[in-house]
């Protein structure tokens, strides 16, 4: 555990008061007879109807639209693995919270006793009447793709599997700026994966269509190098099987521009970054330790653009960078989808925020006088109260020029008064 953070303050944390760290709020007035008769019996009955007579009323006359499922099953849980629905609990409850202050979001955290992707697919699919939108959050791989998949088939309200989903966009837009800084094509770099799961299949796809080339790709599991030699492969993996095959992650190291790390801690040397072309991009994100550790990358080089999921060192790749206002454009829409225009969309605001000036706001969040765009700062900051105003509008065009959206706004300035007030 990070060492600033004790186990018994985290306990506790969680424990005081009331357990748990959500609760719910009414929003109408409920001090009168009145008031309940109008938020019960009988007044209830006039919104049920116009429901009944139109399902698309709910999102007029009850919290649907603004309500968003996370759901788990608990089998990939941060860094913790399979522990389980109850145990996943904590991190829900806290995805909850996060949505809430970011993008004023409402949630009801789901755990499902399951395993099987059928029943848990089946499950959420029942679930959709009550929802603006599903989180699906720390399901362990394969069986997330085939979940994440044929959820968003089969409904008609956004779905993202934020494990793969948000991680891919931060760390896109991470990237992009990298490549800016060393003045970089991402058409001609050479990218070393070094994982195969959730995230790290779900970001080199998104690189894909940013326009990295497959032949520069090179991706490994705890097998080695995936290649067409392999026969060991799921069908995911053989997606990014090259003819050419390394012998080891240290070969495959020599002469690459970016190394992208979802795997595990410490399977990156010094002399494995050393032998990297110049100017090379390290986004080293196992958690909570990652592939190298910050300093010995940029003790290797002077060079190094360095980015990790901590929160400790500078670029932290975060996924609350994009789900809140991902979700916030798709519900403001009421979109049918989170299509790739709209994570695309998201990639970019990111990337171009990145590159405006820092309101002192967040220069006093982080004790800093002069965050600038550059090697140290090639993402937002998490506080920056900016990220509402650009990614959600971003996302919530996107949907409408693809038509998925069900709303369109076209007063923008006022929408995004809206978001910020
Ligand atoms: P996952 O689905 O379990 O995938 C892990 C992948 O890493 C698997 O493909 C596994 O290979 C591979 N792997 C494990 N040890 C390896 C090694 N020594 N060498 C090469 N590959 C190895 O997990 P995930 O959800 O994608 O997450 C992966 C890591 O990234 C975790 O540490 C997670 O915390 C981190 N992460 C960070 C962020 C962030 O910072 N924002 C976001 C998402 C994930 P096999 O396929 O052979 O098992
Ligand atoms: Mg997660």
């Amino acid at each position: 555990m990070n060492k600033k953070i004790r186990k018994e303050d985290a306990l506790y944390y969680h424990s005081k008061g009331r357990p748990g760290k959500i609760q719910v709020i009414p929003t109408k007035e409920t001090s009168t007879q009145r008031d309940l008769s109008l938020a019960y019996s009988p007044g209830v009955a006039e919104p049920c109807l116009e429901i009944a007579d139109n399902v698309e009323n709910a999102y007029q006359y009850t919290a649907k639209g603004n309500l968003v499922a996370v759901i788990s099953n608990g089998t990939a849980v941060l860094g913790l693995g399979d522990i389980g629905p109850e145990a996943s609990k904590p991190v829900m409850e806290g995805k909850g919270l996060l949505f809430k202050i970011y993008a004023d979001i409402d949630v009801f955290d789901i755990e499902l006793n399951t395993k099987d992707v059928d029943e848990f697919v089946r499950t959420v699919k029942i679930l959709e009447p009550t929802f603006g939108g599903v989180n699906l959050e720390d399901i362990k791989a394969p069986e997330c793709f085939d979940i994440e998949a044929r959820l968003k088939k089969e409904l008609n309200i956004p779905v993202m599997h934020d494990d793969q989903h948000g991680t891919a966009i931060i760390s896109a837009a991470a990237m992009l700026n990298a490549l800016v800084l060393v003045d970089k094509k991402i058409e001609d770099i050479r990218v070393v994966v070094s994982g195969a799961g959730a995230s790290a299949v779900s970001c080199t796809k998104l690189y894909l269509s940013l326009g990295a080339s497959p032949k520069n790709i090179a991706m490994f599991d705890t097998k080695g190098h995936i290649h067409n030699g392999r026969t060991d492969l799921s069908d995911m993996k053989k997606q990014f099987a090259t003819d050419k095959a390394y012998e080891s992650l240290e070969e495959a190291m020599v002469g690459a521009d970016l190394f992208l790390g979802l795997s595990t801690a410490n399977i990156v040397s010094k002399e494995m970054v050393k032998s990297m072309a110049k100017d090379p991009i390290v986004l080293a994100m196992a958690n909570p330790n990652p592939e190298i550790p910050y300093p010995d990358a940029v003790e290797a080089r002077e060079d190094v653009i360095m980015a990790t999921g901590r929160s400790d060192y500078p670029n932290q790749v975060n996924n609350v960078l994009g789900f809140p206002y991902i979700f916030r454009g798709a519900l403001d829409v009421r979109a049918t989808e989170i299509n790739e225009e709209m994570k695309l969309a998201a990639v970019h605001a990111l990337a171009d925020l990145a590159k405006k000036p820092v309101p002192d706001i967040v220069n006093l969040a982080y004790n800093e006088t002069n965050i600038v765009f550059g090697k140290n700062y090639i993402i937002p900051k998490p506080v920056d109260p900016r990220l509402l105003t650009t990614v959600a509008p971003a996302v919530a065009k996107a949907a409408i020029e693809t038509g998925v959206a069900r709303k369109v706004i076209t007063d923008w300035d006022a929408y995004e008064q809206e978001l910020s007030s």
